[in-house]
């Protein structure tokens, strides 16, 4: 059964009182209804965003601020520390650090992510949760299928849900699960003055999605554990990153020329970015990232296509590059 979408951006108070739907950009049914769907899963209390971004600025302008310090995963997502770098201009600092070991001293809050996008590193929780901050695990590439992070002692789980969640690339959307409800409750106040609200179809479709989000991230698992063991059997394969669940990993080949010519090289593989969707993605990650990540590594997001058609295309785009 479908939930029903509402497009409504107004609701009539009654007997001169608004009730919990008045104006859209405070709360609306279809958001509501995912946000319990999405709360359920982590174990805590959800709200969703206009995207993954999006929901990472709420936080940060919620838990922050100005003079304080995060200590932001060196590995963590390209855009999240090109985000932290744009709030320096309003006086927030952050530092790197290295998520598998304990977070660095005098910090306001301590940022995650499990596992790394595109590194694939998987922060140590329970060193993070030792710190007397605040700890946000970005746990998209794992999603609640795979990990719990409110479960290791993490005080907010923040998820691009444009990814695994809504599943089909076509939704932006984020969300943020909170362990405690009056964090919640005080994430929902920014949210409803920063205007950072996600859309009811989209809300719609992260419902949509996420009524299939076990059945999906098994199957992306079990096809991205087995072209990882496949990738470094293959002699043009350097390297390869997986953590052993997801459907998420990367490799490196040679050099820039040869990752072009196998992301070039793919035909059921779509050559684009972003993850977590049904269909395959690939990209050099090299054009975005070029200060940290080698020119040689591809990502691959796993789709739901057949394994061994998978594989048939990554090895023959690997052979082409090689020969
Ligand atoms: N976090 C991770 C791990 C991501 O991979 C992304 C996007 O690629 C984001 C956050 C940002 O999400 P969005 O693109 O929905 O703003």
């Amino acid at each position: 059964m479908d939930e029903p979408l509402d497009r409504s951006t107004i609701w009539p108070y009654g007997n001169g009182e608004p009730g919990p739907f008045h104006y859209a950009r405070h709360a609306h049914p279809t958001g509501v209804e995912a946000e319990r769907a999405l709360g359920e899963l982590d174990g805590g209390e959800a709200l969703i965003f206009a995207s993954g971004t999006g929901a990472v600025t709420a936080l940060a302008l919620t838990l922050l601020a100005p003079g304080d310090t995060v200590a932001l995963a060196q590995d963590a997502y390209y855009g999240t520390g090109v985000l932290f770098r744009e709030l320096e201009r309003w006086g927030l600092r952050h530092v790197l650090f290295d998520q598998t070991g304990p977070p660095p001293a005098d910090v306001q809050l301590v940022w995650t992510e499990a596992p790394s996008n595109p590194l694939l590193t998987m922060p140590d929780l329970q060193a993070a949760a030792a710190h007397p901050a605040p700890v946000v695990c970005d746990s998209t590439a794992a999603t609640p299928i795979h990990l719990r992070p409110l479960e290791h002692g993490c005080d907010y789980v923040l998820h691009s849900a444009t990814k695994y969640l809504a599943g089909h690339h076509d939704a932006l959307l984020g969300g943020v699960v909170c362990r405690r409800s009056e964090d919640a409750a005080r994430l929902h106040e920014v949210r409803t003055r920063t205007g950072i609200v996600a859309a009811p179809d989209a809300a719609w479709l992260l419902l949509r999605g996420l009524k299939t989000l076990d059945v999906r991230v098994e199957r992306q698992t079990a096809s991205a554990r087995e072209l990882a063991g496949r990738l470094a059997e293959h002699p043009a394969v350097e390297v390869v990153r997986y953590p052993g669940f997801g459907g998420l990993l990367s490799f490196d080949v040679s050099d820039g020329a040869a990752a072009q010519a196998v992301e070039t090289g793919t035909r059921l593989i779509t050559n684009a970015t972003s993850l977590g969707g049904v269909d395959s993605t690939m990209e050099s990650r090299h054009r975005w990232e070029p200060e940290r990540v080698p020119p040689g590594l591809l990502r691959l997001s796993v789709g739901l296509e057949p394994v061994d058609s998978l594989w048939d295309d990554l090895h023959a785009a690997l052979d082409a590059s090689s020969r």
